[in-house]
């Protein structure tokens, strides 16, 4: 009796699920695009919301080497040093900017907020795993690059959690 009505469990349970919509998707071809509240990210300006678990991107027509970054990540990761850069701006007279270490980094987002200049913001690229401790670290041409943006499915957060768009 118990095995009967483990079976008929077990098929009531698949029959359910035939019509729903399949969650898993085929990574690394099919990638997650996160839409819905706190979850904005601006392709065309590379620009996610702070504490996005993407990696920065840092706008050197804007960043004035002012250090405010490297400060606010001093007691939370230190993942931030400043380094010099091949360029030069009328507004960074040092020629400094700030590099990140992917391996420290914590994505709170506490830069992006101590940044006065607006030249700092997290991304949506999350895809940051190496082979060398040494690669994860991003120099400020690195951070100056624009995620790629080649994702495909669509999840839509809202108060009850993820679903497919
Ligand atoms: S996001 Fe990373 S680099 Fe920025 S303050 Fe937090 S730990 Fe430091
Ligand atoms: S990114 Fe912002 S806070 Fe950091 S050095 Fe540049 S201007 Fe200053």
């Amino acid at each position: 009796m118990g095995t009967a009505s483990g079976i008929i469990k077990a098929l009531n349970s698949g029959i359910k699920h035939i019509a729903t919509k399949r969650f898993t998707f085929r990574y690394p071809e099919q990638k997650l695009k996160f839409v819905g509240d706190g979850y904005q990210y601006d392709p065309d300006s590379g620009v996610g919301i702070a504490g996005y678990k993407g990696r920065h991107i840092l706008f050197h027509d804007k960043c004035t080497g002012c250090q405010l970054c490297a400060i606010a990540c001093e007691d939370i990761a230190e993942a931030i040093a400043m380094v010099k850069v091949p360029e030069q701006w009328k507004h960074n007279k040092k020629a400094i900017m700030p590099q990140i270490d992917y391996g420290k980094c914590v994505f709170c987002g506490l830069c992006v907020d101590a940044c006065p200049f607006y030249a700092l913001y997290m991304t949506n690229d999350y895809e940051l795993s190496s082979f060398t401790k040494e690669a994860l670290i991003y120099t400020p041409a690195q951070l100056q690059v624009k995620p790629k943006v080649d994702q495909d499915v669509e999840i839509q957060i809202d108060e009850k959690g993820a679903n497919h768009g």
